[in-house]
């Protein structure tokens, strides 16, 4: 009997350096790829927000799309389920008599809760459920450190890693794959079959980030190559004028913090080395180390109190100005246009996020993890670690005390809106 493979996509929408995958092919006769829609994702949280509002799943599904088309040009498909995958996986390892689950692990705890439950499951099947960690762009096992004794101090970490790790070459993208044979590989959902309670209309003429693995290797190839990165050379641009957008490919998989890397490489090699890449690969690192606290951490992250010794902070807790802040109708015409561009666009660069929750964790005094959790439904790059732990931080109870100091809301204004344009409306 052949061997088959279910290989369980999540934040990994791609076929370039995909271990799961060519590990997957390289053990299996046929492979089952599948996609869970998992209804929890799309549900209310108790701050009053949806998991994931309608940018983010509007993406996702385009995600889902791009890798199906991919699929299908090598001959098979992807079986796009809607359910939880404890309850459908098993089911489908029955009904196609696999012999093995390949998934990526996540590191916040309601993803890696759903792997302990679907392993448990599988496990009384007799089914393994096979780990990898391919997310971030050094691995795990080649840190200089196991870990429990990562440094939580991000300039240690991004020191020593830089100094005694080494970057992974690519896993070559697969050009032959045998599928097992599938009568019905199932419907993608449409956005408003997924997205709940939200004007769908307001955002779906916002096409500038387009979900899949071949927008994602489009883009970054203009950005190194092209139009805005090449303008870029000009080395006298300063720290926080240049943004990749590269962020949501990232969170979802369609491209692989590897595959920047590499690609930026070459890049350098053709044009000598930009400020800007530079200002990436500190990116990169920064989305590592998160990535690698929550390992370390776990939940701590998504606690009000966090990592703070202190006594619990006492906030504010007044709806109409959170809601206020939400809906960009605060007194500061700066924090509103970016919470409009957040709402309408799902993205925001590193200095506009920092600004905006300045704003509400210090001048409104409300408690940040509601920001948090707006972010989460808004962002069109979600990811737990990097929202949650730059939340933290910002909010002075994360792991490396030494970041709070950083965040002033009037510097983070001359960075954001350096001529002034809102300061001026303000005083009109
Ligand atoms: C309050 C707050 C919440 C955030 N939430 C998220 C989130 O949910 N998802 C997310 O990807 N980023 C998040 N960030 C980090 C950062 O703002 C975005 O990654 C960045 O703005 C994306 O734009 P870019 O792709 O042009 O980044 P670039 O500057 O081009 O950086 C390259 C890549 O590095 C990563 N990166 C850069 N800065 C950071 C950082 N500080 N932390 C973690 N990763 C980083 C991103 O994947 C990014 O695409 C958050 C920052 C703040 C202050």
């Amino acid at each position: 009997m052949s061997k088959k493979i279910l290989v369980w996509f999540r934040n990994d929408l791609r076929l370039h350096d995909n271990e799961m995958l060519v590990e997957a092919l390289a053990k299996s006769d046929e492979i089952l790829p599948v996609f869970c829609f998992d209804p929890r994702q799309f549900e209310p949280t108790s701050y009053q927000t949806i998991k994931t509002g309608s940018i983010r799943t509007k993406f996702l599904i385009e995600s889902v799309k791009g890798l199906r088309e991919a699929l299908q040009a090598l001959g098979g498909d992807i079986l796009i389920v809607q359910g939880k995958p404890e309850e459908v996986l098993p089911e489908l390892v029955n009904q196609y008599e696999i012999a093995e689950v390949y998934h990526h692990r996540e590191v916040a705890s309601e993803e890696t809760e759903v792997s302990t439950l679907v392993e448990d499951l599988l496990w009384k099947q007799k089914v393994n459920l096979r780990h990898f960690i391919g997310h971030t762009l050094y691995n795990k096992e080649d840190l200089p450190f196991p870990i429990k004794d990562i440094p939580d101090v991000f300039a240690q970490f991004k020191k020593k890693t830089e100094r005694d790790a080494i970057v992974k070459p690519c896993f070559v993208t697969p050009q032959q794959i045998s599928f097992v044979n599938v009568e019905a590989w199932g419907d993608l959902p449409t956005l408003d079959q997924l997205a709940i309670n939200e004007n769908i209309e307001a955002i779906t003429t916002q096409d500038e980030i387009i979900g899949g693995e071949n927008e994602a290797l489009t883009h970054l190839h203009e950005f190194l190559h092209t139009g805005e990165g090449m303008a870029l050379s000009n080395t006298s641009l300063k720290k926080n004028t240049i943004i990749s957008k590269l962020s949501a490919w990232l969170a979802l998989g369609c491209l692989s913090p590897r595959e920047v890397y590499w690609k930026m490489k070459d890049a350098e090699a053709n044009y000598g080395l930009k400020p800007y890449f530079n200002q990436i690969i500190l990116g990169l690192l920064w989305r590592d180390y998160f990535r690698f606290m929550f390992k370390k951490y776990g939940n701590t992250f998504f606690k009000p109190k966090g990592f703070s010794l202190q006594p619990n902070k006492k906030y504010d807790l007044d709806t109409p100005l959170l809601n206020a802040w939400k809906s960009g109708n605060t007194a500061q015409p700066l924090v509103n246009s970016l919470m409009i561009e957040l709402n309408t666009t799902g993205y925001l660069s590193n200095a506009a996020r920092q600004l905006v929750a300045t704003y509400l964790v210090y001048e409104l005094n409300i408690k940040w993890v509601y920001g948090a959790a707006y972010f989460e439904e808004k962002l069109i790059d979600y990811a737990p670690a990097s929202n949650w732990g730059n939340w933290a931080n910002l909010a002075g109870v994360g792991n490396d005390l030494r970041l709070t100091t950083s965040f002033d809301f009037q510097k983070l204004v001359k960075i954001v809106d350096p001529k002034g344009i809102y300061t001026q409306e303000l005083r009109a």
